[in-house]
């Protein structure tokens, strides 16, 4: 993948965030404070207006620079952790692609969001959503079920109690309703996937 197609991938994360942001503000009043839809438009934002700097040298560089530029801008809990996800992920690019090196380097980055959370799936966190779908990253992983396996796998966060983060102030009163973040962590692999799909 060159840097091309990799921008083109975070434009069309960033847009996507973008459209779905108040959906993630609900969801986030529902059982958390209300911002995360306005934090990762903020961040989104950020990133789109430096993209011609952030998309200036390779891939490993373009995603590290997306990762700091979530950190400083998104803010809250899912600020250090999608700038941890796309950190790792610009720090680990491989030099060659292929289903073997991607589904390596995405668990690497999901292990370090994980590691920098301290906490791990079945915690109704986007975590939820990233392990599930690295673990579809095997050979030859159809893009349309990769989709489908994130939005199934966002909707499974209902049904969970939060044991972490904002939500798991309220306890068992947290079932019943969608993660925002598992719903932006969705959003992220299907914006991703639709733009593999062009290929
Ligand atoms: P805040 O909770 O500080 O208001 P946001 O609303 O932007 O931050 O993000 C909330 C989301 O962050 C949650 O829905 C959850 O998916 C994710 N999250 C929070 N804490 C953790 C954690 N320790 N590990 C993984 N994900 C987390
Ligand atoms: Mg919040």
């Amino acid at each position: 993948m060159d840097t091309t197609r990799a921008r083109k991938m975070i434009e069309a994360i960033a847009h996507r965030v973008i459209a779905h942001a108040d959906e993630l503000t609900l969801l986030d009043q529902a059982i958390g404070d209300g911002d995360h839809g306005v934090n990762m438009k903020r961040g989104f934002e950020a990133v789109l207006a430096d993209l011609d700097t952030l998309a200036a040298g390779d891939v490993g560089a373009l995603f590290n620079g997306v990762g700091r530029t979530l950190v400083m801008k998104v803010g809250g809990a899912s600020g250090p952790l999608y700038g941890t996800l796309f950190m790792q992920l610009g720090k680990g690019w491989p030099a060659e692609l292929n289903a073997q090196t991607l589904q390596t380097t995405c668990r690497a980055a999901v292990d370090a969001v994980a590691a920098r959370g301290k906490s791990q799936q079945g915690q109704k966190t986007m975590l939820d959503v990233l392990f599930p779908v690295c673990n579809r990253l095997t050979t030859g992983a159809d893009r349309a079920a990769l989709r489908a396996h994130a939005a199934t796998s966002a909707q499974a966060t209902i049904a969970l109690e939060a044991t972490r983060g904002r939500a798991s102030f309220l306890k068992e009163r947290s079932i019943g309703h969608m993660d925002p973040g598992a719903r932006s962590a969705s959003l992220l692999v299907q914006a991703v996937c639709n733009v593999f799909n062009e290929a």
